[in-house]
């Protein structure tokens, strides 16, 4: 086993990192830019290293600064948390190049995965199903008209470099077609260096259902069920459950199966998300993380599990844990994101944080950085916390989210919460009755 990890993040997951290295018997490194010097993750590692000035491009992204950190406190692998550099091969072939360990798949699988071409390609390979759509990438828009009158109107431009909800463009007919193919290849080439797009057809009323796996690399892999991530605003998370509140035991068994043994038959290593849209009982592949999600802990919390513990083992070269027969559902749980954003826009808004009261109890979970006087910089993500919370089923967790939420302060700032209050009152969010496209409706109505 490792004597000491360097975590290449900041925020929340570079605190959820440490404290597994710290149950592990694991000494902690952090790194931080100048802006960072007073941030949580500093105070809580048992060294840090200062990398680089506030821009994450000059501090969290520089590779050659997180490299050094290691030579001097001699850590022998890094954690890349999520975002930064978690996704990024050359990254990890680096790492490997200078004998340190990088917590994480093999550079390959992230090379293959974040491609979503690629990705899509191996899935369908591995049988996998996928969305329909453009066999690879569409390279003019006389091929997209043919193919997109082909799977039927509406359709999606996807950057096949996309990621974080960018470099998407929907066109509802042939008429948007032109301008959505246009600024699809351009957006995507300013954003990624990479204007290859593809096209999917676009599902009106699907759920975003994505199945958490585990490979040993060795050939071996699992499922830890699905999380559903449909309350989304500009096709980025917003709500995370587990269980799926729309996905039956059967279902859960069929694709979690399929996508445990794709990964092994392709000897991955490590925590993978695959993501599906989910729309009249059929699973359609989007794309697959190849790394630990912001919203892993709900499927701790129903597992029972530490994911990061488990990937620092079989990083190590131990055994996986992790047995399909013993992994049990038990409950269900719920995160929300706490972003320090304004509403009704959402616009960021760092600032420093006056009080800072963190909800208990039983069933409570708040993974954040967050501390009275704590000045959130504005740097980096807006992500400020998590709340999760568990209960013995879907009601309970809910009546356990109202109230956390009702103890939880955070002054200072303007955050997201007092929109997490206003959808426990809605009907479709305490029945679980929505799909991808009901938030945006929700804002418009009640924020527009
Ligand atoms: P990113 O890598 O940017 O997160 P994804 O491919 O995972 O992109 O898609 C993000 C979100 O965009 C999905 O959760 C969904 O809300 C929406 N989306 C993507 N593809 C489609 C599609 N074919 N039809 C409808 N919505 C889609």
């Amino acid at each position: 086993m490792f004597d000491k990890i360097l975590i290449a993040n900041r925020g929340e997951i570079a605190l959820r990192v440490i404290r597994a290295c710290r149950e592990m018997g694991i000494g902690s490194v952090a790194v931080h830019s100048t802006a960072d010097a007073d941030a949580m993750h500093v105070r809580m590692a048992d060294e840090s290293v200062c990398i680089g000035p506030p821009p994450g491009t000059q501090s969290y992204l520089s590779v050659p600064g997180i490299i050094s950190a290691c030579e001097i406190t001699g850590a022998q692998a890094i954690h890349p948390g999520y975002g930064f550099l978690s996704e990024n091969a050359n990254f990890v072939q680096i790492v490997e190049d200078h004998q340190l360990t990088f917590i994480g798949p093999s550079a390959e699988h992230i090379r293959i995965m974040g491609d979503k071409i690629t990705a899509k390609e191996t899935m369908k390979k591995l049988g996998v199903p996928c969305v329909p759509g453009s066999d690879g990438g569409v390279p003019d828009l006389e091929s997209a008209r043919r193919i997109a009158a082909e799977i039927g109107y509406p359709v999606i431009i996807k950057a096949t470099a996309g990621g974080g909800g960018r470099g998407m463009k929907l066109a509802k007919t042939e008429g948007d077609l032109e301008r959505a193919f246009q600024t699809a290849r351009a957006e995507s080439k300013a954003a990624f260096g990479n204007d290859e797009v593809y096209i999917e057809k676009y599902l009106t009323t699907p759920r975003h259902i994505e199945v958490q796996v585990f490979g040993d690399g060795k050939g071996r892999a699992v499922h830890l069920g699905e999380r559903d991530c449909s309350l989304q605003r500009r096709h980025q998370k917003v709500l995370e459950e587990a269980p799926g509140p729309s996905i039956t035991p059967e279902q859960r068994a069929r694709i979690g199966k399929t996508c445990a043994d794709a990964v092994a038959a392709i000897g991955y290593s490590g925590a993978g998300t695959i993501e599906f849209l989910y729309e009249n009982d059929e699973f359609y592949f989007i794309e697959m993380n190849t790394r630990l999600q912001v919203e892993h802990p709900v499927t701790e919390a129903i597992f029972g599990v530490d994911l990061v513990r488990e990937q620092i083992r079989v990083a190590a070269g131990l055994p996986m844990e992790f047995q399909q027969e013993t992994l049990a559902i038990r409950g269900h749980a719920i995160e929300v994101r706490i972003n320090a954003e304004k509403l009704p826009n959402f616009s960021p808004s760092p600032g420093r944080i006056t009080q800072y009261h963190a909800p208990g109890g039983l069933g409570v979970r708040i993974d954040s950085a967050l501390y009275d006087g704590y000045r959130i910089p504005p740097y980096y993500d807006s992500l400020i916390g998590k709340l999760i919370v568990h209960g013995r089923d879907r009601p309970e967790a809910l009546a356990r989210l109202s109230r956390a939420m009702g103890e939880l302060i955070v002054d200072g700032v303007d955050t997201t919460i007092p929109l997490f209050e206003a959808l426990l009152q809605e009907e479709a969010v305490q029945t679980g009755g929505y799909n991808i496209h009901w938030l945006e409706h929700w804002l418009e109505t009640h924020m527009g």
